[in-house]
């Protein structure tokens, strides 16, 4: 077989089971399988697969098909402009997500060195992308998970700031500072209710500490937001992703404790995504 008709194979057996993008899955495991790029394979569709690469290649196309992420079975995921790796520890950074980076570098400029603290950092996606925009800041990413707080490191190390971002293993709950301009956070948001709804794969495969914002949904944002009263300097800013129906609410909890001008911003999808906020005590 050559590799067009295994990608044929391969992206009608996930196009049955209703998976949403079969024909980049596939290319991509074929890549994973042949260790070369994705463009690579797209380059060379006439050349023949041999035998124990088409075996590991179904190895890879069945655990794609029982739904693992196509990030945890390629082990990476771009973001920004940077490929993270990426395992079962830590969410797998999302597109929408990088709105926050437009919106931080919106209010940072180049020449900035303002202390930033990044609250549930995972796979260091935000924190990392952002010292590479904005060198030099002094940024301190947190996560409550040891084994995430791994991942953001092996992460910082391979794109050479495992030295200029500080990785701490702590829960917001139990940090204390008051030094910050800039706080950001992608905390969990999801409502417990809605957890079961989501996407099989990521159902499945990534940190349910990632994704639960508790049964309203709201709690770890009314958690952060508080918290944030202390770690922020006056005029500080807070800069968070949001569920798309939670605009409102936080509106109104942050202007109750002592922020305003709070600003939402919508996602390419048209939907609220990015909240920024001024703490003025
Ligand atoms: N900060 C990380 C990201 O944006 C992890 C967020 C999370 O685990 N909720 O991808």
């Amino acid at each position: 077989m050559n590799y067009q008709q295994i990608l044929n194979k391969a992206s009608n057996k996930l196009q049955f089971k209703n998976f949403k993008s079969p024909k980049l899955d596939s290319e991509l495991i074929l890549a994973k399988t042949l260790n070369v790029s994705r463009e690579e394979i797209l380059l060379n569709l006439n050349k023949k697969i041999n035998k124990s690469d088409l075996k590991k290649f179904n190895y890879y196309l069945n655990m794609r098909s029982n739904y693992k992420s196509i990030a945890h079975i390629i082990n990476f995921k771009y973001f920004w402009k940077y490929k993270f790796f990426v395992d079962r520890n830590v969410l797998i950074p999302r597109p929408e997500t990088e709105l926050l980076i437009e919106k931080i570098l919106e209010i940072l400029q180049l020449s900035s060195n303002k202390n930033i603290l990044d609250i549930g950092t995972g796979s260091g996606c935000i924190a990392i992308s952002l010292i590479k925009e904005r060198p030099n800041c002094f940024i301190t990413a947190i996560d409550k998970s040891k084994k995430a707080i791994k991942v953001a490191k092996k992460n910082a190390e391979m794109h050479q700031v495992g030295k200029k971002v500080k990785f701490l293993n702590i829960d917001v709950d139990k940090y204390f500072s008051n030094k910050y301009d800039l706080i950001i956070s992608n905390p969990p948001y999801i409502k417990n209710s809605e957890l079961l709804n989501l996407d099989k794969d990521v159902k499945l495969n990534e940190p349910k500490l990632a994704l639960s914002g508790g049964s309203s949904g709201l709690e770890i944002l009314f958690k952060i937001i508080n918290k944030c009263k202390m770690l922020l300097k006056n005029n500080g800013k807070i800069i968070l992703e949001i569920g798309h129906k939670q605009g409102k609410e936080l509106s109104r909890y942050l202007n109750l404790n002592g922020f305003n001008q709070t600003k939402i911003y919508k996602d390419l999808s048209g939907k609220d995504r990015c909240l920024v906020s001024i703490k003025n005590l």
